[in-house]
């Protein structure tokens, strides 16, 4: 009986052992006041001729550029506590974290201001890439029919079929990147590829393998936040045509692209006004007045890079979107105070799950150069796609800690059978509209084609513009707004 009794406890304290952690930023309550038009604005005023609204890469971006062409008249206003948006970072007493965007692809020739900023952040000199900051192999790996293998794209289990039509559709890809349509920054002409999504037109191309199928959906859901039925053609083409191989990289870092924004964020640090929600713009005549709850700011010319959804809740004159979704997603931040058991191989830096609901985690250790590491931080990534966006941002909305730790740490356990015992601590970041979908028709939208371009002195600066959220095309919506900005001063 006794024996029983310890046993039990034993089992108990093995199964359950405690996890801390709880939800971070929260922001949604000063978002729902904002679209409520609850928040009270105050009255002292402030002559600026250059608002920035939002201190994400794209407002960052237009700041960078409006300084290094000695323009100084300007003031940045982000709602949080500190700028960086989806490229913020975390840090606890193991390692920095990413709290969303984790990684830049090494960019090629053309990509010139991601290389004028990189060398200027001392990523690039001489031609040659800070080693640091490469990806070190082993770079990814899949978890599939109960095993890992290297590199995502699925190699276990294939039929003769299967891989002939990976063949195929490699080839169509090249015929894509060969027509020089796939560009990033991508400014793309109406196309067919928008009219259909990337499912169907796979299913149209006769390419019916269900690895293949899984490729496409994991890519889509990874870079759009979307199913692939979600997704049109032209954007899931985009995601595999777009870049060269790469025989390097893709640049990372411990607090992934927090490094990009923090180290921007302090060359223009005395323009930045954090805490500084915008509640309101109007046109007063022929200045813009930017309401934040303790001042107005009046201005000549608005830089607008806060997210384009929230637009028509600042200003009501701009329409409210139609045909245009944004994705919800849970990004965790594990914390691991034992490295999982592994029966085979060693962590990659992507780690991805066939057939999960997740995209996996990334290793924010990974570059650790330290012959062992015994502790880490995994950054899991989970995007609420299959479902209509409002559905299942009530589902990321109303789901307690507890479950969507259960969800997590379910899902993990399928690779990882001791993740329980060796997980001490979960922070959870919500974002109810983390990114634009390039859903069928995103290129012909007419809200997309009037934020491009632009109103009297009011330029349009996020990466929702392009339908890709990623650094480079945030960076150049910023850089572009800033440009035009600067023609008109
Ligand atoms: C989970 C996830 C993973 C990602 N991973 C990658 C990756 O690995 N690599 C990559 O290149 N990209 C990644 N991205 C894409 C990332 O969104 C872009 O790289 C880029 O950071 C977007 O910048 P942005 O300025 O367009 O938008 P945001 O980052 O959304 O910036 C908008 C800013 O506006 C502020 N704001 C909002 N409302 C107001 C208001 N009313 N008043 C004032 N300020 C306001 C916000 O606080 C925020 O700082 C990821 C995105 C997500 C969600």
């Amino acid at each position: 009986m006794i024996t029983r009794r310890v046993a039990l406890i034993g089992l108990t304290a093995k199964a359950e052992r405690r996890i801390g952690g709880g939800f971070v930023f929260e922001s949604q309550n000063t978002g729902h006041a904002i679209r409520d038009r609850a928040v009270k604005g105050g009255n002292a005023i402030e002559k600026v001729p250059v608002v920035i609204v939002g201190g994400g890469i794209g407002g960052l971006s237009a700041s960078w550029w409006l300084k290094r062409n000695r323009f100084h008249d300007f003031v940045l206003l982000e709602m949080e506590r500190e700028p960086g948006g989806n490229s913020r970072s975390g840090r606890n007493e193991i390692s920095a974290y990413p709290w969303a965007a984790h990684y830049v692809p090494v960019p090629n020739r053309e990509s010139t201001l991601v290389r004028d900023l990189f060398t200027e952040l001392g990523l690039l000199q001489d031609g040659e890439w800070d080693e640091r900051w490469l990806c070190h192999s082993p770079q990814e790996r899949l978890y599939i029919h109960g095993r890992w293998q290297d590199a995502i794209e699925p190699e276990v289990g294939l039929t003769a079929e299967d891989h002939r039509q990976f063949k195929e559709f490699a080839a169509r890809v090249a015929e894509f990147r060969a027509s020089g349509q796939f560009t990033i920054p991508a400014t793309p002409k109406p196309s067919p590829l928008d009219q259909i999504n990337f499912k169907d037109w796979l299913a149209q191309q006769k390419l019916t393998s269900p690895y293949l199928h899984w490729l496409a959906d994991y890519s889509t859901r990874d870079d759009f936040g979307a199913a692939s039925h979600e997704t049109s053609a032209w954007a899931g083409i985009h995601y595999f045509a777009a870049r060269e191989h790469e025989e390097k990289g893709p640049l990372t870092w411990p607090e992934g692209n927090g490094w990009i924004a923090s180290r921007l964020a302090a060359k223009v640090k005395d323009h930045i006004r954090t805490e500084s929600p915008v509640f309101r713009i109007e046109k007063s005549g022929t200045k813009w007045r930017v309401h934040t709850p303790k001042t107005i700011y009046e201005a000549g010319v608005v830089i607008y890079a806060a997210p384009a959804f929230l637009l028509p809740h600042l200003d009501p004159s701009v329409p409210k979107p139609q045909g245009l979704d944004w994705s919800p997603w849970l990004v965790a931040n594990l914390t691991l105070d034992r490295i999982p058991a592994e029966r085979h191989g060693e962590a990659a830096w992507d780690n991805v799950i066939y057939g999960s609901p997740s995209l996996g985690y990334v290793v924010a250790t990974h570059q650790d150069v330290r012959a062992r590491i015994d502790k880490t931080v995994w950054t899991y990534y989970y995007a609420l796609s299959g479902r209509a966006p409002s559905e299942a941002r009530k589902d990321l909305l109303s789901t307690d800690w507890n479950t969507w730790k259960e969800r997590i740490l379910t899902d993990l356990e399928r690779p990882h059978k001791d993740i329980r015992q060796c997980v001490s601590h979960i922070d959870m970041f919500r974002i109810g509209h983390a990114m634009i979908r390039p859903t069928p028709g995103f290129l012909t939208n007419p809200h997309r084609l009037a934020w491009i371009k632009g109103r009297e002195r009011f330029f349009v600066a996020t990466a929702d513009l392009s339908g890709f959220s990623i650094f480079e095309e945030a960076q150049y919506r910023g850089v572009e707004a800033a440009r035009r900005a600067l023609l008109l001063l």
